[in-house]
């Protein structure tokens, strides 16, 4: 199991730095975000250290998708939410702060704005057809 000594969910995952832990697996474990942006901001994290999605490996990728799942069907069964959405940083341009590889799940609360705010950091435009399949084409 890869450990780093100064990472904060390095200390949650061994149980050495407090947290609201709602779930664990083999190879991940659920606790709630400090700083909620809907109520019941879960991370989902593998045991094991790994700084982004760039290193994380397949099987602990997948226990977090699987864990955060679980936390998904948490989150509609017991919280009442009406979707989630998962989201992960991976890199300072992708506003990362804590570099161990995390999943964010947040609930999603349709006409609640008491408990959801938040929208979706994007706009949805049509793009240049040529520019999507120059793209495209770099990333075939
Ligand atoms: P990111 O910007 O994707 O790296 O997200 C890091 C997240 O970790 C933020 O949403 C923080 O609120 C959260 N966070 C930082 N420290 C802790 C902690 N000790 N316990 C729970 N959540 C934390
Ligand atoms: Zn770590």
């Amino acid at each position: 199991m890869r450990t780093e000594s100064d990472c904060v969910f390095c200390g949650i995952s061994a149980g050495d730095l407090p947290s609201t832990t709602v779930a664990r697996s083999e190879r991940a474990i659920a606790f709630m975000d400090i700083n909620p942006v809907t109520p019941g901001h879960t991370l989902v994290a593998p045991l094991s250290h790994a700084t982004d999605l760039f290193d994380v490996t397949a099987e602990d990728l997948v226990a977090c998708v699987h864990l955060a799942q679980q936390i998904a069907e948490r989150a509609r069964d017991r919280l009442g939410a009406d979707g989630v959405n998962l989201l992960n940083c991976s890199g300072v341009a992708a506003n990362q702060t804590v570099f161990h590889f995390h999943v964010h799940v947040i609930p999603r609360f349709e006409d609640q704005p008491s408990k959801d705010r938040i929208g979706l950091p994007w706009e949805s435009v049509p793009g240049d057809l040529d520019e999507i399949e120059r793209i495209g084409a770099l990333l075939s």
